[in-house]
């Protein structure tokens, strides 16, 4: 068993950090506000979420400030993250990001350093996030057709921002961007193919991400859900596949490489491959609170700690770490979290 509560021995990479399940912490997701300027269906339904106003730009008092979010990722750190992710809501919404971006790629240890946005603002945020020390991107686009893109979008989003940000992204030095699209059956699975068609032959590499019954309030059937192997056999009697090797252990999506070169597409599938045994990534939600599962009905304030130093705090995420024996997506109906569970605004992804 490991030795979770002694971060210093941990600090000396003479011990690992695991949770219950022997899965080590290498990969954190924060995020850096609670709220969005879309209100895609399958995440934060305009019907059943808040609405935005010019207002939650104002630093909320419950957000984290970026010295408490870069005290907390310095914690992290010591622990084994070595990729962090910025995520939201859409964390292009919080004013000063770059600032944040900068303080973070200056710490030592974190070797990735990436952010997951609609693209809606990235037009013109772009070269700012570059400068400041950004080393990936991930934009998010579940269609080319620009009604349903509006419609996914909850009538907020209109195509051409997007397409405009990404080409921005490229200008500004984003050589390899992912495309997160999720799929819906019935809703956007028509779309797959020509969303490939537009970035094949380029560096960026569509994903496609099977819906999840993340949260409560998207209603989700499991009859909505494509399941990746279809999707791929669909995709591979138009262009032939061949799959790659993980790049690392953890990688949540399974690579595909075109067969004639045309470059690479990915597969997420939480809901019909689950890949808990493998899951190394916490997430820190907005307010600071800590989820150890994409599907917790609880997170941890760790916001009270983060003065006690960064060795204390290491101390208290270990032993959180160290108690964790989340699986959800292996157990769905018979997890314990199957009745209330955090929504993906808030944490993210
Ligand atoms: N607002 C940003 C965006 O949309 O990229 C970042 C936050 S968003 C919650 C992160 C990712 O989660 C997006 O790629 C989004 O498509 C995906 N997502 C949201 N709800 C989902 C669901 N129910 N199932 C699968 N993926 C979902
Ligand atoms: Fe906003 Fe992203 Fe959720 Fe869509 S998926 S509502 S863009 S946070
Ligand atoms: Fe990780 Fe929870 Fe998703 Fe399983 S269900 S892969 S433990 S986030």
């Amino acid at each position: 068993m490991n030795r979770a509560g002694d971060p210093t021995e941990l600090a000396t990479g003479t011990l690992m950090l695991t949770d219950r399940l022997r899965r080590p912490l290498r990969d954190l997701r924060v995020s850096v506000i609670e709220t969005c300027n879309y209100r895609c269906p399958y995440c934060m339904p305009a019907e059943r979420t808040p609405e935005w106003t010019e207002s939650d730009h104002a630093s909320s008092a419950d957000r984290l400030s970026f010295g408490e979010i870069e005290a907390l990722v310095r914690s992290f750190v010591r622990l084994g993250v070595s990729k962090v992710r910025l995520t939201g809501g859409e964390p292009l919404l919080r004013r000063g990001l770059p600032d944040l971006i900068a303080r973070l790629a200056a710490i030592e240890g974190i070797e990735d350093l990436a952010l997951t946005s609609n693209g809606s603002l990235l037009a013109r945020q772009a070269r700012a996030l570059a400068d400041a020390g950004l080393h990936r991107l991930t934009v998010s686009l579940d269609t080319l057709d620009p009604q349903r893109f509006a419609d996914l979008s909850g009538g907020r989003g209109r195509l051409d921002d997007v397409l405009a940000g990404i080409a921005a992204a490229e200008q500004a030095g984003f050589a390899a961007i992912k495309i997160n699209c999720v799929v819906q059956r019935g809703v956007n699975d028509g779309d797959v193919l020509p969303l490939l068609e537009h970035f094949r032959g380029t560096a960026h590499v569509v994903r496609f991400i099977e819906y999840m019954d993340v949260g409560t309030c998207n209603r989700w059937q499991r009859a909505q859900v494509v399941p990746s192997a279809q999707l791929r056999d669909t995709i591979h009697q138009r262009w032939p596949l061949r799959a790659l090797q993980p790049n690392y252990r953890g990688e949540v999506a399974a690579r595909y490489a075109y067969a004639d070169g045309a470059g690479e597409v990915g597969f997420v599938s939480s809901v019909s491959e689950p890949f808990c045994g493998d899951c190394q990534r916490a997430r820190l939600a907005a307010d600071g609170r800590l989820y150890t599962c994409l599907f917790a009905s609880t997170g941890t304030p760790l916001r009270p700690f983060i003065n006690e130093g960064d060795a204390a705090l290491a101390q208290r995420i270990a032993h959180l770490w160290g108690r964790r024996g989340d699986r959800y997506s292996e157990l769905r109906g018979d997890a314990p979290e199957a009745g209330k569970r955090i929504e993906m605004f808030m944490v993210g992804g």
